[in-house]
């Protein structure tokens, strides 16, 4: 259950600051298929409730996907969040260019 924790609070921090700074209150939060999404979601709400923050965040999950050099581009499998170094291309075994889902992003 722990696991998403830290991208969790990560996330807050930034939503907390657009909050705080420019008074957004809208987000979307677009989380790679990489981390453990209904977790991340179920915290995510959790934690905007438990520091009262009035704004809305909806998570949208994103695919991880690479283009390669072979001339592979698409999906890949990514086990956690911490295995996105190591990801290689299911064509041809090489590093591919990730091109979405490298990371969280917040859109406001
Ligand atoms: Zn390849």
């Amino acid at each position: 259950m722990a696991r998403e924790v830290k991208y969790v609070s990560e996330t807050i921090g930034k939503i907390m600051k657009e909050w705080a700074k420019n008074g957004k209150r809208n987000f979307i939060v677009k989380v790679p298929k990489s981390h453990h999404v209904k977790e991340f979601e179920t915290l995510l709400k959790q934690m905007l409730i438990h520091y009262a923050v009035p704004v809305r965040a909806e998570v949208q999950e994103i695919p991880v996907t690479i283009e390669c050099e072979c001339g592979y581009v698409g999906e890949v499998k990514v086990s956690s969040p911490e295995e996105i170094k190591k990801v290689t291309c299911p064509n041809c075994n090489g590093n591919g260019k990730i091109i979405s889902g490298k990371k969280i992003e917040i859109i406001c």
